[in-house]
C-alpha cells in the first residue's frame, strides 16, 4: 500500500436520490465478479448486468479483465480469464444482485499461476471422505488514509498494549463501526463467520470464519475479507492485512488456523490430532513457504517468537501454549477430541494454500 490519501467523501444524500430510483425491468441483476489480483493478496471486482438472476455459476458467463493491470499478465498478451466459481449475495446492491467469486484462467485455459483455488479444490475432492473442517482467525488493522493505524496519536504511540484485547470503551477500542458494519454483511451474504474480537494491539481486530469444509474455508474467508475492505471504504479506513504493521512492542497479525478431520473430532481423536502433529513436524518448512504470499519473509517479521509467537525456524507444539507452532486447545485435551490450531500462518496468507497443503500433509 503506497497511496497516501485523504478521504474524499462525497455527498451521500446525494447518493440516495439515485439510489432510490426505480430500476423499470426487476429482473436484471448486477453481478459483482471478485478475484485475487498478482499480489496474491489484494482483491479486484468489476460488475456486469445480467438479465437473469443466477442460480448456480455455471449459469454465469465466462468474464476477462486486462492482467497487466493487475500484476497478471503483459500489455502484449493482456487478457485473463474468469471462471464463476461461487455466489453470494450482495450487501451492498441487496435485492438479488450478487458476488461472484472467480479464479483466474490464462489464455491457454490454463489455471494462472496466482489462482491457488484450482488446486486446493482438486485436493479437497480428494480427501472429501475425511471431511476436513477449518476455522480461520483473520487479524487484521484499521488504518487512517494517511496509513497510519486509526485513532493513535499523530505524532506518538497509544499507551502500551495491555489494555485492548476484548476491551470496550472509547479508550481501549477504536472503530468498532466497522467491525460490526462487516459482521452484518457476512451475515447477509451467507460468509460462516463466527465472530469477532478487538485484538492486544489497539485499532487490530479479528474475525473468525468457520467450521468450514473443504474449499469452503478458502472461498468464505476471501469474500470475508473483500466484504471487510468494501465496508471500511465507506468509512474512509483502510484495511491492513501486514503481519507486522508496526515494528517493536506492538502484536503482529495472524491468520490462526483451526483444523480437524472427522476422525479427529470422534472419541478418542487426540491420537489422530497427535499424530497429524508428528507429520507436520516433518514440513515445518515446507508449510512456511505457504504461509504468507511472499513465501516466508513476510511472516519472518511476525514470527520471532516474541508477542505470542513461535519462531519461524522452529517446531513446537504444546497444550494450551501460544507461543507454540500448534496448540491444542485446552478443552480438546480434556476431551480427548476435537482440533489443532497452526498458529503459524499469517494475516496475509492465502487461505488455499495453507489448507491445501494441511490436507495434503496430514490426509493423503
Ligand atoms: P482462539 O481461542 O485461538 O482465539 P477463536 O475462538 O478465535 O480461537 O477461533 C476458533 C475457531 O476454531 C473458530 O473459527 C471455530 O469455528 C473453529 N473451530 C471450532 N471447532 C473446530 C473444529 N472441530 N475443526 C476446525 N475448526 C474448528
Ligand atoms: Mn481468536
Ligand atoms: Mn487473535
Ligand atoms: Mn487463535
Amino acid at each position: 500500500m503506497s497511496r497516501v490519501g485523504q478521504l474524499v467523501a462525497t455527498n451521500k444524500s446525494a447518493l440516495q436520490k439515485y439510489m432510490s430510483i426505480d430500476v423499470p425491468d426487476a429482473d436484471k441483476t448486477k453481478a459483482m465478479y471478485v478475484w485475487i489480483d498478482g499480489s496474491g493478496e489484494n482483491l479486484r471486482a468489476k460488475t456486469r448486468t445480467l438479465d437473469f438472476v443466477p442460480r448456480s455459476p455455471a449459469e454465469l458467463p465466462v468474464w476477462n479483465f486486462d492482467g497487466s493491470s493487475t500484476g497478471q499478465a503483459e500489455g502484449s498478451n493482456s487478457d485473463v480469464y474468469l471462471y464463476p466459481k461461487v455466489i453470494y449475495p450482495d450487501p451492498f446492491r441487496r435485492k438479488h444482485d450478487k458476488l461472484v467469486l472467480c479464479e483466474t484462467f490464462k489464455y491457454d485455459k490454463t489455471p494462472h499461476e496466482t489462482n491457488l483455488r484450482h488446486t486446493c479444490a482438486k485436493v479437497m475432492k480428494q480427501v472429501e471422505s475425511q471431511k476436513p473442517w477449518f476455522g480461520m482467525e483473520q487479524e487484521y488493522t484499521l488504518l487512517d488514509l494517511d496509513l497510519h493505524p486509526f485513532g493513535w496519536p499523530k505524532n506518538g504511540f497509544p499507551g502500551p498494549q495491555g489494555p485492548y484485547y476484548c476491551g470496550v470503551g472509547a479508550s481501549k477500542v477504536y472503530g468498532r463501526d466497522v467491525v460490526e458494519s462487516h459482521y452484518r454483511a457476512c451475515l447477509y451474504s451467507g460468509v460462516m463467520i463466527a465472530g469477532t474480537n478487538a485484538e492486544v494491539m489497539p485499532s487490530q481486530w479479528e474475525f473468525q470464519v468457520g467450521p468450514c469444509e473443504g474449499i469452503q474455508m478458502g472461498d468464505d474467508l476471501w469474500v470475508g475479507r473483500f466484504l471487510l475492505h468494501r465496508t471500511a471504504e465507506d468509512f474512509g479506513i483502510v484495511i491492513s492485512m501486514d503481519p507486522k504493521p508496526i515494528p517493536g512492542d506492538w502484536n503482529g497479525a495472524g491468520c490462526h488456523t483451526n483444523y480437524s478431520t472427522r476422525a479427529m473430532r470422534e472419541d478418542n481423536g487426540i491420537v489422530e490430532i497427535e499424530a497429524a502433529i508428528k507429520k507436520l513436524a516433518t514440513v515445518h518448512d515446507e508449510h512456511i513457504k505457504c504461509y504468507d504470499p511472499k513465501g516466508g519473509s513476510d511472516n519472518a517479521r511476525r514470527l520471532t517468537g516474541q508477542h505470542e509467537t513461535s519462531a519461524i525456524t522452529d517446531f513446537s507444539a504444546g497444550v494450551a501454549n501460544r507461543g507454540a507452532s500448534i496448540r491444542i486447545p485446552r478443552q480438546v485435551a480434556e476431551d480427548g477430541k476435537g482440533y489443532l490450531e497452526d498458529r503459524r500462518p499469517s494475516s496475509n496468507c492465502d487461505p488455499y494454500a495453507v489448507t491445501e497443503i494441511i490436507c495434503r500433509t496430514t490426509c493423503l
